[in-house]
């Protein structure tokens, strides 16, 4: 299958940076932030967001995590998935915080409308809003990300490659052609 680079390292961290920046700015600094990454790699890349947080800033960032997978997840991602919520660690109270959900693609949004019902089954945050690496379109849900770091346009019969060093001992984003 044919697969075209997208984002190498440096064009990930500075999309990361880029992101980070935009969320210090519209939540008005770090009081009252948390941030919930979803499942393998949005967990990371909210650990990465903490941690460039904590060098600008010098605050460390509360970061909860949700395990949310799609039913029959392999890899292959179409619309027929299910996400399913089968943990929550998010061990701080969110009563009146301004919550950024993480996660490395955004798709058709059903995964973080189900993080948003496990975020809101726990308490009443201020705010949730939504950072994503790459936003590949296809929303079946009236869910946009507040936070991108790449738009790629994709078609249903592609695939976004997301790797990142913590998981996967390479640092790249790639669209593999369907
Ligand atoms: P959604 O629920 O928005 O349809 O799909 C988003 C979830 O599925 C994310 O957790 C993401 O990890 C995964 N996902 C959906 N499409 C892709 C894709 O093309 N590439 C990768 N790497 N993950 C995807
Ligand atoms: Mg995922």
């Amino acid at each position: 299958k044919e697969e075209i680079l997208i984002m190498d390292a440096a064009t990930m961290q500075r999309s990361l940076t880029r992101v980070t920046h935009e969320i210090l700015e519209r939540n008005g600094g770090t009081e009252n932030l948390i941030l919930v990454g979803i499942r393998t790699r949005g967990i990371y890349l909210a650990e990465r967001i903490a941690q460039n947080i904590k060098k600008f800033e010098n605050v460390e960032v509360p970061v909860g995590e949700l395990d949310i997978t799609l039913y029959r997840d392999d890899q292959h991602f179409t619309k027929e998935q299910e996400p399913v919520l089968n943990n929550t660690n998010i061990p701080f109270s969110i009563e009146g915080k301004n919550v950024v959900l993480v996660d490395d693609v955004l798709f058709t949004a059903r995964t973080i409308r189900a993080g948003m019902d496990a975020i809101m089954d726990i308490g009443r945050p201020k705010r949730i809003t939504v950072a994503v690496l790459v936003d590949r379109g296809h929303r079946e849900l009236p869910i946009k990300a507040d936070y991108v770091g790449k738009n790629i346009p994709t078609s249903t019969s592609e695939q976004i490659s997301v790797r990142i060093t913590e998981v996967d001992e390479q640092e790249k984003v790639t669209l593999i052609k369907g």
